[in-house]
């Protein structure tokens, strides 16, 4: 399969040539057609999938092929709706690099920052616009946009709008759409309320689902170190004296924590920062480009502020707390194993985070391998033998440690359900 056989116009096959893409990936693969057939999509697919292109490369081609009537109107005709800066912005720099050969204009709008620069960009008229909810609606509401003549418009990481507390804004957004239009809706999990909020945008969807999150982690190599709470910050730093570890991206559970855990680190002599929601965005752009430029060497993150860091070659994930939702550590070590390269996914379990482990070796189908040999194994050897020995039996309900049965997550699996 190639990109050729897609029938994709020569203007973005040269792009994507550009960007080093020589084989769609299976959402682009599976996704690309549909669109360009001018069906609404469904499609289950996770970052790190592709998925960016999937929508963007279509819609740069339909937009492409059907030039504005009125040479002057302003208007938006694509709209793409995402949960996050980061992301937006990653949205918005993959559309300049697909588009780079058309003549099609684009811009992003988010949150945090001034809106002067957004708004001068809008008033010179844009093709398609990637938003933020919060701001999107914010100009709407001072009347410097309309999104009257959308032609095309999707909605990214739907179940993060959730999760983010979005969702009232995405459906105040999507209110605003014209009824004619074409519909694109991604999200990595398919939990009731985002198939309710799917059947109320999509008209007949084709549906597409890529791979489930637990075949994902297949290709990354996954170890679980049993350490105290309290020698977690020591074993971090050894493993990064120890280990040729180019990056690592560690994961905290709290803000405080992680600005904690860098301290620790810098004091160590590892060069290292934060990233998470009370840094401006000016402070967290800065933390990534000098990660991805390896200036530094160890990002901090929590769970929220990492949702769209686009890196591709990362070659370790430490989960540094254990996440108590299983989907997240699935999520959490998916950021590393990036476009077929193979990666390391490093958990540190103290002892009351050994039934969040068993959730997630349920959830992945098979153990974690433990590495019981380093300084800081005080209570290892017992605790290891003890998850190891629990085979993940397929069992119908998980139960977190509050014992409350976790909200259901169902994984769409693209057949079976008529949305
Ligand atoms: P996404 O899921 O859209 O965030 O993409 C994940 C990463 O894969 C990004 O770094 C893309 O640049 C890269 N990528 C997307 N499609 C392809 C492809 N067909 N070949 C190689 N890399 C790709």
């Amino acid at each position: 399969m190639t990109f050729e056989s897609l029938n994709l116009i020569s203007p973005i096959l040269q792009a994507l040539k550009e960007e080093g893409y020589s084989v769609p990936t299976p959402i682009q693969h599976q996704a690309i057609p549909k669109v360009l057939g001018r069906r609404d999509l469904l499609a289950c697919a996770q970052t790190g999938t592709g998925k960016t292109a999937a929508f963007a490369v279509p819609i740069l081609q339909l937009l492409q092929g059907s030039p504005r009537q009125n040479k002057s109107s302003k208007s938006i005709r694509a709209l793409i709706l995402t949960p996050t800066r980061e992301l937006a912005i990653q949205i918005n720099d993959s559309i300049a690099a697909y588009g780079k050969h058309l003549p099609i204009r684009h811009t992003v709008i988010f949150g945090g920052v001034s809106q002067h620069g957004q708004v001068n960009a809008l008033s010179r008229g844009i093709d398609i616009l990637t938003a933020t909810p919060g701001r999107l609606l914010d100009l709407i509401q001072q009347g410097l946009l309309s999104l009257e003549q959308v032609e095309y418009f999707v909605l990214d990481e739907a179940d993060r709008m959730l999760d983010m507390g979005f969702i009232h804004d995405v459906r105040r957004v999507i209110r605003l759409l014209p009824r004619e239009r074409q519909s694109l809706f991604f999200s990595a999990t398919m939990p009731p309320e985002i198939v309710d909020l799917a059947e109320s945008i999509l008209r007949n969807p084709e549906q597409v689902a890529v791979t489930p999150p637990s075949s994902t982690v297949d290709r990354i190599d996954q170890q679980l170190y049993h350490v105290e709470k309290t020698q977690k910050k020591n074993l971090l730093i050894h493993l990064m004296r120890e280990m040729a570890i180019p990056t690592a991206l560690v994961f905290t559970r709290t803000k405080h924590g992680a600005d904690r855990l860098v301290k620790d680190l810098l004091k160590a002599g590892i060069s290292a920062e934060a990233i998470h929601g009370n840094k401006s965005q000016n402070a967290r752009q800065r933390a990534l480009s000098n990660f991805k430029a390896r200036t530094t060497r160890v990002l901090v993150a929590t769970d929220i502020a990492a949702r769209g860091i686009d890196i591709d070659e990362l070659s370790h994930v430490f989960n540094y707390e254990i996440p108590n939702i299983p989907e997240t550590y699935v999520h959490r070590i998916g950021r590393t194993g990036r476009a077929g390269l193979s990666g390391i996914a490093i958990s540190f379990c103290e002892p009351e985070e050994k039934a969040y482990i068993r959730d997630i070796q349920k959830l992945i189908g098979k153990p974690i391998p433990v590495v019981s040999e380093h300084p800081f194994a005080s209570m290892s050897a017992f605790a290891a033998q003890e998850i190891k020995q629990e085979r993940p039996a397929p069992q119908p309900v998980q139960q977190n440690r509050q014992g409350q049965k976790p909200k259901k997550q169902r994984y769409f699996t693209g057949m079976n359900r008529s949305v």
